[in-house]
């Protein structure tokens, strides 16, 4: 048999989908893969409905429906307080996880070099392999999440072509200040690089924390390749919705690049979509507002559980410190004992760092309010469990 391609041997399966096919299997709690078990919007579900059978239900334009873009345009517009034109700076994916490997695709020669703050989001490992790139991780330093500028200056030096930022960012809940954003956008233009930034928790930040695009700093636009999708935003993970905006000339690159991969994204569901699209901003306070409540009820039930953990800034995902409690080698093993004996899933935290880090897991709370308190429920058993060698 001839060989296969030799490109994917440097990474395996996703962690993240794996910890849900085991959670499935034993019927856990899923908190693992970030996805919510609550509905979307009634505005968008019932769009679904009469598109069903009104249409469109074929191609539609490859980088994406003229009137998505066009709402999608007013709506970012006013959000990242920048003109977007919707048919120069936006292509329409499938997904975050499309737009972030096109943007890495159009960006990236074999060989080039793309700085990741470490720990990161674990398809950004695949992404850079994938485009033929050598990460060069920059150490976001645990509880604080703080960054020194000289080591993401020695990174740049070292030839990068690209930032990756993923901001609220995936899995510690860091969302980056203005000042942190200046220094990178000042490093960014003296070394002349890219910023691709994955900004899909955008509507998830917890007061005083306030999310700032980065292409809305001074000079940014021109260098910035903002990837985002609609998934957390409306809860349509499935709808696999998501969009790069960027500058022409970038944008014109992307469009190949994604016409290429897949055509485009699902016709039917960016109309269903445009419901969400035009939500005034009391949508968005509210959205914030409910994952504050599932924060609050998340993280009281760690608390009581004897757990200790990231409170994050934004997201929906909280890192739990498992260094003292786990009687297993691996941060895997003890997530597979959590689902099997306690009920509930996690990913093992060493999927998101760079180095060798064993000591955490990272559960999400994008669930029903009733899903974590039992979640919760099950986790204050976790101790005596483990004392009883369970
Ligand atoms: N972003 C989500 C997570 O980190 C879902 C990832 C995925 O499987 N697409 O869990």
């Amino acid at each position: 048999m001839p060989a296969l391609s030799k490109r994917l041997d440097g990474f395996g399966e996703s962690v993240i989908r794996q910890m849900t096919r085991i959670a499935l299997q034993y019927n856990a709690i899923n908190l693992s893969q970030g996805f919510p078990d609550f509905d979307p919007p009634i505005e968008l579900t019932s769009s679904l409905k009469n598109i069903s059978s009104a249409g469109p239900h074929q191609y539609e334009i490859t980088w994406g429906a003229p009137l998505f873009r066009q709402k999608l345009a007013q709506k970012q517009s006013a959000f990242m307080n920048m003109k977007i034109n919707p048919d120069e700076n936006i292509v329409v994916t499938c997904g975050s996880t499309e737009a972030m490997m096109a943007a890495m695709l159009s960006v990236c020669e074999a060989g080039d070099k793309v700085v990741v703050f470490s720990p990161f989001y674990e398809n950004y490992g695949a992404d850079a392999i994938l485009s033929g790139a050598v990460p060069i991780f920059v150490e976001l330093k645990l509880p604080d999440l703080s960054f020194d500028p000289a080591e993401l200056e020695d990174a740049l030096k070292q030839g990068a072509k690209a930032i990756i930022l993923c901001n609220p960012s995936n899995p510690t809940g860091k969302v980056f200040s203005y000042d942190e954003l200046k220094i990178i956008s000042e490093l960014a233009k003296k070394y002349d690089v890219f910023v691709i930034t994955d900004e899909v928790y955008e509507h998830i930040v917890y007061k005083p924390y306030k999310h700032i695009y980065t292409a809305s700093l001074e000079g940014m636009f021109e260098r910035t390749i903002s990837c985002s999708s609609l998934s957390k935003t409306y809860s349509i993970t499935g709808w696999r919705l998501g969009y790069i905006i960027a500058p022409k000339n970038v944008i014109d690159v992307c469009k190949k690049v994604h016409d290429f991969l897949t055509v485009g994204a699902a016709a039917p569901l960016q109309h269903a979509a445009i419901a969400g699209l035009i939500f005034d901003n009391a949508y968005y306070d509210n959205l914030a507002l409910q994952y504050e409540r599932k924060r609050t009820i998340f993280l009281n039930a760690l608390t009581d559980a004897g757990l200790t953990f990231l409170k994050p800034q934004g997201a929906y995902y909280t890192l739990v410190d498992i260094e003292k409690i786990n009687p297993y080698k691996t941060d895997l093993e003890f997530c597979k004992w959590l689902i099997k004996e306690v009920g509930v899933a996690a990913v093992p935290g060493s999927s998101f760092f760079h180095k060798k880090v064993n000591k955490y897991i990272r559960f999400h709370f994008a669930k029903k309010e009733e899903t974590l308190i039992e979640a919760g429920k099950r986790l204050a058993g976790l101790r005596e469990k483990l004392k009883a060698g369970k």
